[in-house]
């Protein structure tokens, strides 16, 4: 088999496929929860990422990638479909997926692309459109992870980011077929909550204090209602768990003796102080970033390893490296964790592509760019056509350093999970290049911030008088994007939603 492989290859070689004109193999690597601010490349101070840097400096780093819904699984809808939640059904975390309808994996299998999926899926529905599939079940674990592939599960001890990464590796070692271009999408569940890191990383910022967000204790002041109501701030709203009071539920023995050996001591020390008011708040953050920052430490490692692979194997040249997450998240800023909200930290996620020969390498776009064009993006590349019904648009040009003139000045942007979890009530809105006008529908409630002036967005002016033509404008482009995009009111019955608090007092294990 081996070598048959090799003479496919060798022939391969000899004919000149391999040429410019081959469509190019196609990596794309995303990560769950990663904020840019947790990014060297995108200028981070409480990290470095040099490996995912790698991809940036060889290539491309976009600075407004911004998503739809900012959700785990709407976002990869989003992302297989190229069309916004309303239209692909995955309004919510809650919605099992239709694999039934068109998604570009498909149309790259069409186009003649193998396609493969290793990783986090969550969307409940088997995935459809891959020649290969290894999936976490759910949310997966951080630790000894079982896998769903067609028609089975598999268990595997470890951690699941090396894990994923082996499997990876595996595929595209020895099961893909090198006379076809190829489509892999390496997912991981990092850096989603509860942020278990490897043993390997346990101390890693040990020494260190994390710089707190500026607005780490905002108090909500001078917004609307929902910000003040919602609950997923670190101060109240986090568990013995998320804060590393107990071992990790998905380790086995042996991992949690190795863990209690660092994280027991610690505890100790921790309960001991007895902390209180912001003093306590300022300890769950420090646990909180390093915990989170030590699982993005795991992706990078394993990024270069994957980087290293393509190297060592001849296939850098040919392939487009594209890293992403499913959304930004909040590291402290507004007090929170989690994602959901319109505003900057969660609506902006991370976009870097290398394109060795195609795309300049060091490059840097500002274009107003979407998770919504990513699908018409990997169908572009592929040489495939782009059907009319895709509502993004293909990002290939802007790598290429052509940005069209008709690019979009303006984002649709809706969230429909409420009741639920973290309690964020619903809302849709318009984001431009310096104002973002958000609408609380179900409250009648609307929120203005000019960025330039108030980048954190501390303070809604929608009700100030000098901004009443912005908002007239901004309105009008609300109500044209809801339009262009055929966008229905959101009918779907409503309620109250009770935040839990369980943070404070902390109790005992
Ligand atoms: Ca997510």
């Amino acid at each position: 088999m081996k070598l048959l492989k090799l003479t496919s290859l060798l022939l391969l070689l000899v004919t000149g496929c391999v040429e410019d004109s081959a469509p190019p193999n196609i990596v794309f690597i995303f990560t769950d929860d990663h904020t840019a601010r947790a990014l060297s490349a995108y200028g981070s101070v409480i990290n470095k990422t040099p490996h995912l840097d790698r991809i940036a400096n060889e290539g491309m780093r976009f600075t407004q990638c911004l998503v739809t819904n900012s959700i785990c699984a709407p976002s990869r809808a989003v992302i297989l479909t190229g069309k916004h939640s309303h239209i692909n059904g995955q309004l919510t975390n809650g919605n099992r997926f239709d694999g039934a309808q068109q998604t570009f994996p498909k149309l790259l299998q069409a186009a003649g692309y193998q396609t493969s999926l290793i990783g986090k899926w969550h969307l409940q529905s088997d995935p459809t459109g891959f020649d290969h599939w290894q999936v976490l079940i759910g949310q997966g674990p951080y630790y000894n992870p079982r896998f769903l592939i067609p028609g089975d599960t598999i268990q595997i001890d470890g951690y699941t980011t090396d894990i994923i990464t082996d499997l990876a590796l595996e595929w595209l070692e020895t099961h893909r077929d090198p006379l076809k271009p190829f489509m892999l999408m390496y997912q991981h569940k990092a850096p989603h909550r509860e942020w278990h890191p490897s043993p390997r990383h346990f101390e890693l910022y040990a020494d260190e204090t994390i710089p707190e967000p500026p607005n780490l204790f905002d108090d909500y002041s001078h917004r609307a209602s929902p910000a003040a109501e919602q609950g997923m701030t670190i101060a109240r709203h986090m568990n013995v768990d998320d804060l590393k009071l107990t071992p990790p539920w998905s380790m086995n023995d042996e991992q949690k003796i190795q863990w209690e050996a660092v994280y027991g001591p610690r505890n100790i020390e921790f309960r001991e102080a007895n902390l209180e008011g912001d003093d306590l708040t300022r300890w769950k953050y420090q646990r909180y970033a390093k915990e989170y920052l030590r699982t993005v430490a795991g992706v990078d490692d394993n990024v270069g390893r994957l980087l290293d692979f393509l190297e060592q194997h001849a296939l850098a040249e040919n392939t487009v490296v594209i890293y992403s997450s499913d959304q930004g998240w909040y590291l402290g800023e507004h007090g929170w964790y989690d994602k959901r909200w319109m505003y900057e930290e969660s609506l902006v996620t991370p976009l870097l592509v290398r394109w060795p020969n195609q795309i300049q390498a060091g490059s840097v776009n500002h274009a107003m760019v979407s998770n919504l064009d990513f699908a018409a993006t990997f169908l572009d590349l592929a040489g495939a056509e782009i059907p009319n019904d895709i509502q993004g648009r293909s990002l290939k040009p802007l790598f290429l350093g052509e940005t069209p003139d008709d690019w979009r000045t303006s984002h649709y942007y809706q969230y429909y999970e409420y009741p639920g979890y973290h309690c964020v009530e619903r809302h849709y809105g318009v984001r431009t290049d310096r104002y973002k006008l958000i609408y609380f529908y179900n409250r009648d409630e609307w929120e203005l911030f000019d960025l330039e002036k108030d980048p954190l967005e501390m303070t809604s002016i929608y009700d100030d008088a000098s901004y009443g033509e912005t908002v007239t404008n901004l309105k009008a482009e609300l109500a044209h994007l809801r339009e262009f995009y055929a966008v229905p009111e959101d009918q779907r019955p409503t309620g109250p939603c009770i935040p839990n608090e369980r943070g404070a007092p902390i109790p005992q294990p």
